[in-house]
């Protein structure tokens, strides 16, 4: 009997890969190892979830049990994969080595931490999963004032979140201005008013240095000499692929587990998909790429080799305060050209240096042209 397609991880990647591939292939043999409970729930909530009073009880769609009932598929929760032998074929989990026929790894990604002093550097948090989001709503009860480190999309995100919710909060960022790495000056200076006159102190162009207990929460030092006092401190400072288990097999890593246009590693039979891999030379951590990347591969999985393709994806931020739709352009040689621009709304596209457009940002009123404009845009794996 042929050894089961298995697929490590329970993710978004592990799960759509999972449940396209039942819908091509009712007999093949799936089994699934998660190092967490397997419930499935929608990890893009955990930074809008506060405001809409979302507990993580209420934010999880599926326990495992049912989605290895839907699915037809063994799935094995708490098991952490530690290792992978391909020349045999085998992962090993519990110290027992299982066999697979095609390996499909969705391990996601994780926090980066950034090196800090202080004793309270322990107590911050990183919400990259439904159980930190629950240690989150724990530490968050009957508290006020919260500190969150990066102001990147999920930093901006959670910062919005939290102040809709009525806490007071403190978004710090070593660069000038909120998202500035994706959005260009002009509108993100639009998105620091927006936060501001919300209430958000904005400490810019800073970093924290250390975090210290105090007998009533914790003392925030930032480099530029400020002291702020915190009830919780947020970390959002980006997530890093997790690629450990591919690199000790000898799979090849780069920014993520590098796999080609058929989501097939260096090594045969064995895939990824997800925050833990760079498809074809891209690392994009956010649903549509995983949606795009779970239906090539279980197509290849079931036997008829499909490459990837990926139109522009356009991310919606979800900052009520500040409507956004950002498609980053891949290369920044070109210029921003701003078809309006105004707090209240702006449409600005990206030219590159042969002047076609690749890339958009809509912000406020024109968020909506957001469609029109994704059509425009050429493919980034065509
Ligand atoms: P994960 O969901 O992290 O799943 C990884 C799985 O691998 C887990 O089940 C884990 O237990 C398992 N695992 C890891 N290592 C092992 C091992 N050794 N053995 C066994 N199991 C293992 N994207 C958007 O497009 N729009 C948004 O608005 C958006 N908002 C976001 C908000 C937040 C707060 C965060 C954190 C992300 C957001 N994203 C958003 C990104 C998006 O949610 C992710 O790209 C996506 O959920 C990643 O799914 P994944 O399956 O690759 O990884």
């Amino acid at each position: 009997m042929e050894a089961p397609v298995v697929i490590i991880g329970t993710g978004l990647a592990g799960y759509t890969v999972a449940r396209e591939l039942r819908r091509l292939d009712s007999t093949v043999e799936i089994q699934m190892f998660t190092g967490d409970n397997g419930g499935f729930y929608s990890k893009p909530m955990l930074s809008n979830g506060f405001s809409a009073k979302k507990t993580a009880a209420n934010m999880l769609t599926q326990p495992a049990v049912k989605m290895a009932e839907q699915l037809q598929a063994e799935i094995n929760t708490d098991q952490t994969v530690d290792a992978i032998d391909y020349a045999h074929q085998t992962i090993l989990t519990r110290g027992v080595e299982r066999s697979y026929s095609k390996l499909v790894l969705a391990v996601g990604a994780e926090p980066i931490r950034i090196p800090l002093q202080g004793n309270g550097v322990d107590a911050i948090v990183s919400v990259n999963n439904l159980s930190d989001y629950h240690v989150l709503l724990q530490r968050l009860e009957g508290k006020k004032s919260i500190a969150i480190l990066g102001a990147g999309l999920i930093g901006c995100e959670f910062a919005n979140d939290l102040c809709s919710a009525g806490y007071e909060v403190s978004l710090i960022d070593p660069g000038p201005l909120p998202l500035g790495r994706l959005l260009p000056a002009e509108i993100a200076e639009h998105m620091a008013q927006a936060l501001l006159a919300a209430g958000i102190n904005l400490h810019a162009g800073t970093v924290c240095s250390s975090v210290e207990s105090a007998s009533d929460g914790f003392l925030v030092s930032l480099q530029n000499g400020t002291k702020l006092h915190a009830d919780v401190v947020i970390s959002a400072v980006g997530l890093r692929p997790r690629a450990e288990l591919a690199t000790k097999a000898g799979i090849k890593v780069n920014k993520g587990i590098e796999v080609d246009r058929y989501l097939q590693t260096s090594e045969k039979n064995i895939y990824a998909l997800g925050d833990c891999a760079e498809v074809s030379g891209l690392h994009l951590p956010y649903v549509m790429p995983i949606m795009q990347c779970a239906r090539a591969l279980a197509k290849t999985l079931a036997g008829q080799l499909t490459p990837v393709n990926y139109a522009a994806m356009p991310v919606v931020v979800k900052t009520p305060l500040f409507p956004l739709a950002i498609s980053a352009p891949l290369s920044s040689n070109g210029q921003w050209q701003f078809d309006e621009l105004g707090a209240n709304g702006t449409k600005a596209i990206f030219y590159d240096d042969q002047n076609q457009p690749t890339g958009f940002v809509v912000s406020g009123d024109r968020v909506n042209e957001k469609r029109a404009l994704e059509k425009v845009m050429p493919a980034w794996l065509a």
